[in-house]
């Protein structure tokens, strides 16, 4: 299964991205995640340290593919995740769609890419263009990351209209959405209704999480180390929201195999059907 994460600059699709890559790895999945962001700091919490990304790795080889062996781009991560950056084109110039094919193509011939359950691709999806649109090529689903605001649910719907037309030539579909770092969704809730869509969980604003990004790590590993029970987060969950318990940490990963769940079981998904600028202005802006 092929997946790809997407949503404005900054609204958590690392996080995101990252604590579901181990949640599913802790469902017994070979998983990959590919950070496809310039930032190229995808992975950071999942190897503690920022990764020689394959256009760097690629430059420095002159571009010989043969002259690069899987560990020079693929890291081992926390949780059994393996990882790669992609990295950016330079700035101002070059095209991202152009680093993604790169790194598939790189990845294809270290005979990485087949190799895996899960390929999770973390894209910037702040603006799409044809580009930044490149994941949706290899992707089954696409997820989009969103808060409860203008901004977040406007480039929701531009990668939702880019997921309609990518379905068009490919075995894509819109997964659903991921509420992030929001106490409220009156504005998801009334966005899924005029462009309807599933909501696959809706995180608050969580302090641990702003923790774990400053300690390098993620939710999984802080919960691995707050507590003895380590096999807790192992246990078979049924598909319904988290109830908090008496561990906040294992509450709030439990988000997240909540959502490995839901797309293990290869849900349906949808085709979206992009709401107009002018509907969308009006139906957010129109209390
Ligand atoms: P993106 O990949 O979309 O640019 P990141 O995943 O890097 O965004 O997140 C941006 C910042 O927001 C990070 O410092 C991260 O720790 C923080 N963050 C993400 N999700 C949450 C959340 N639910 N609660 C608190 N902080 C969060
Ligand atoms: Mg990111």
């Amino acid at each position: 299964m092929k997946l790809a994460v997407y949503g404005k600059g900054g609204i958590g699709k690392s996080t995101t991205s990252c604590n579901i890559s181990i949640a599913l790895a802790r469902r017994g999945k070979k998983v990959l995640q590919i950070g496809c962001d310039p930032k190229h700091d995808s992975t950071f919490t999942l190897t503690g340290f920022l990764i020689p990304t394959i256009i760097d790795t690629l430059s420095a080889k002159d571009y010989h593919y043969e002259d690069i062996w899987p560990e020079d781009v693929i890291y081992g991560g926390y949780g059994g995740v393996d990882c790669v950056e992609a990295g950016g084109p330079p700035a101002g110039a070059g095209c991202g769609g152009y680093v993604v094919g790169e790194t598939v193509k790189l990845l294809k011939e270290l005979n990485a890419f087949f190799e895996y359950d899960v390929i999770l691709f973390d894209v910037l999806g702040d603006v799409v263009c044809g580009g930044f649109a490149a994941p949706l090529n290899y992707a089954d689903y696409c997820i989009i990351v969103t808060d409860n605001g203008f901004d977040a649910l406007f480039a929701a719907n531009r990668i939702a209209a880019s997921v309609r037309e990518k379905a068009r030539t490919h075995p894509l579909r819109l997964a659903g959405l991921i509420g992030n770092r929001t106490s409220k969704r009156d504005l998801i809730d009334k966005y899924v209704e005029a462009c309807p869509m599933p909501v696959l969980e809706v995180l608050p604003l969580i302090e641990e999480i702003r923790i774990s990004r400053v300690k390098g790590k993620t939710l999984f590993e802080m919960a691995n180390l707050a507590t003895t029970k380590v096999g807790s987060l192992n246990s078979a969950l049924p598909l319904v929201s988290p109830q908090k318990g008496d561990d906040e940490e294992d509450y709030i990963c439990n988000f997240y195999l909540n959502i490995a769940d839901q797309l293990l079981t290869e849900p349906e998904g949808v085709i979206p059907r992009e709401l107009a600028d002018k509907e969308l202005f009006k139906l957010l802006s129109d209390f």
